[in-house]
């Protein structure tokens, strides 16, 4: 593809022709900040501050403000603003129902921290049809759709008028990377072909190779542009990502053929109109160029298990208006590994039997990094998989909870206390969460009312969610007689991570003991609220582990739970040698 313009400047202009820019002018933005202190306020999703920082900056250009009801409605059918200029995606403002705005009047714009953001000169609100926005832009009403399930939580309204934007959202991560669209256009001043390469994932060999062979095909330079503002739920988080990003893009690409940028978009998971959103997006970076592999942009399956658009959907699409746009689109097969004769090629292009090697996303975590195994160098870079390793340590040195339930004397300290020596002697490290101890420090001053019952519980449950989830192994102790909090309590831990021991010892054994002399008080009247006398103990309906401690002793005990969590790949099994006897 030939692009217009000429001289050293970029050579593909913004889409629109002009780079959109709502940020007000350094002078006078304290002036501004003042009054618009004074205004009414919202506070606006994460998402809508992404697309605030993308529309202030001209990463959406010609688009200029939260959609209107024309151009809302136009893009629903058309794809096309209301000027006729291709936009593939509604970018809006929904508010809720009584929301204090009004037509004709400012409203300042805050995030969830309540900073102040930007003014907003109500011109527009009118009301919006989630069930039509969704079968028209995601092709579906499906709740599976990621964004369709988010939309049923949007406001009915839709807000727009003209924007000043007074404060850009802060990143203070990888400062370097996140160049604006005029500083990325800058960048690649002087560079005829721009290849731009749109990714939520880290970048593995295949991706290399690929994005190789795109630019080498239009002889261009490479635009690195991977998405950090929101992507798709479970993906690997971007502070990860951008560390494999760079260390490929210093190591293994010529310095002079890449531009690694990061994109504050909120994608949408659209698959073929958010691909074309992606290409007009990336034409005012500055690219005349986007490589558009298999599923782009694709949200999954469907609630019947069904893709929700065809592999090859979204390279249609961007074909289609590629000339309109300005923005040839590079499609790209899926990439395979040939193990004979080391090297990639794309799937069609390949006999029938052919010998191939991939090794697939959830195949990379779990038989791999939580293995603790290595990933192999035809498949990632070593760079690549050390960095994975460190975000993703193996089974065995990933957090986890036991936490034991049972009546006071049942013996969950004692078993609690055999475990730790057993972990310890497994090369874990444990920190013991035991009630009694808990409260003469972290809860001090609590009682046995339910409300203070239930206050120790989710302090323990803190304390532990936040052990685990440094890697670390935490064993609470603690009578936890309510099911209800238990369950609050596995879900801050994260139930994969989570182990209910149920020391199941029958009352009349516990008072026997009474070592503490507790039942006896309770007895004679002297305490009230005891646990299993008068206050109630909710047994676990589906504990990990059910105790008996009548006929099992607390080392057997103990060491069934250390077998359940060698099991489960949390302590690795003593090597041969290093056993008893
Ligand atoms: P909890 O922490 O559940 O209140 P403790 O572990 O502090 O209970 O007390 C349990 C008491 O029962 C200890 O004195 C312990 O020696 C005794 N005991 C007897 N048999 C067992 C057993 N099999 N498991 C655990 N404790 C036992
Ligand atoms: P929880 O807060 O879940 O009830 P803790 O393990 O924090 O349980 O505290 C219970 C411990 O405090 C018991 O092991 C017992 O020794 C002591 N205790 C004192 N009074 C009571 C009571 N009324 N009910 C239960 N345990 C009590």
């Amino acid at each position: 593809m030939k692009s217009a313009s000429t001289g050293t400047s970029t050579l593909i202009q913004p889409y629109g022709g002009r780079l959109v820019d709502l940020v007000v002018p350094a002078g006078d933005r304290e002036k501004e900040k003042n009054r618009a202190s004074r205004l009414p306020s919202i506070q606006i999703s994460d998402r809508s501050v992404c697309d605030l920082e993308l529309l202030a900056t001209g990463a959406f250009s010609p688009l200029d403000r939260f959609m209107g009801r024309e151009d809302h409605r136009r893009v629903l059918d058309e794809m096309r603003l209301s000027s006729g200029h291709l936009f593939p995606i509604p970018v809006t403002l929904p508010v809720e129902e009584g929301t204090p705005i009004s037509l004709d009047q400012e409203v300042a714009l805050r995030n969830s921290k309540n900073e102040l953001l930007a003014v907003l000169a109500v011109e527009e609100i009118y009301e919006w049809d989630r069930n039509e926005a969704s079968q028209r832009v995601f092709g579906t009403q499906d709740l599976r759709h990621p964004l369709v399930a988010e939309m049923h939580r949007w406001g009915r309204w839709n807000v727009s008028g003209r924007l000043r934007v007074l404060a850009l959202p802060v990143h203070h991560d990888f400062r370097e990377l996140r160049l604006k669209p005029g500083e990325a256009r800058e960048r690649l001043t002087g560079h005829a072909n721009v290849v731009a390469f749109q990714t939520r994932n880290p970048l593995h060999r295949v991706h290399e190779e690929l994005t190789k062979r795109a630019a080498e095909r239009v002889d261009g330079t490479l635009l690195l542009h991977p998405v950090v503002g929101m992507t798709k739920p479970g993906d690997v988080d971007h502070f990860t990502r951008v560390r494999t990003y760079k260390a490929l893009a210093e190591r293994y690409y010529d310095p002079g053929r890449i531009v690694l940028a990061l994109l504050p978009l909120a994608m949408r998971m659209a698959g073929p109109r958010e691909a074309l959103w992606h290409a007009l997006i990336r034409r005012n970076y500055g690219a005349n160029h986007l490589i558009v592999g298999r599923d782009h942009a694709s949200p999954g399956v469907d609630s019947s298990g069904r893709p929700f658009y065809g592999p090859y959907d979204a390279q249609e699409m961007v074909a289609r208006h590629a000339a309109e746009l300005g923005v040839a689109m590079i499609p790209f097969g899926e990439l395979v590994y040939l193990p004979e004769e080391d090297r990639y090629e794309e799937v069609g292009k390949l006999p029938a039997d052919a010998r191939t090697a991939s090794i697939s996303g959830t195949q990379v975590r779990e038989d791999y990094l939580e293995a603790g195994r290595k990933l192999p160098e035809w498949f990632t870079r070593p760079e690549v998989a050390e960095i994975l390793s460190e975000t993703y340590p193996p089974r065995h040195r990933q957090g986890v909870c036991v936490w034991f339930t049972g009546l006071s004397g049942a013996g969950k300290s004692t078993t609690a206390e055999v475990l730790t020596v057993l972990l310890l002697e497994h090369g874990r490290q444990v920190t013991v969460l035991d009630g009694d101890v808990v409260r003469t420090h972290l809860s001090k001053g609590l009682g046995f009312s339910k409300e203070d019952r239930d206050v120790n519980i989710r302090r323990i449950g803190f304390v532990a969610a936040e052990i685990a989830r440094h890697g670390g192994v935490v064993l609470a102790a603690a009578v936890s007689p309510y099911r209800a909090t238990r369950n609050d309590v596995r879900n801050m831990v994260g139930s994969d991570r989570f182990v209910e021991v149920f020391v199941d010892t029958p009352i009349e054994v516990c008072e026997g003991r009474d070592f503490k002399g507790l039942y006896a008080k309770a007895r004679r009247g002297e305490l009230k609220g005891f646990t299993g006398i008068d206050d109630p103990y909710e047994p676990p309906r589906h504990p990990e582990i059910t105790l008996e401690t009548t006929r099992s002793t607390p080392e057997e005990n103990a060491r069934k739970i250390l077998a359940h969590l060698i099991e489960k790949g949390f302590a690795r099994k003593l090597g041969v040698g290093f056993g008893p006897g």
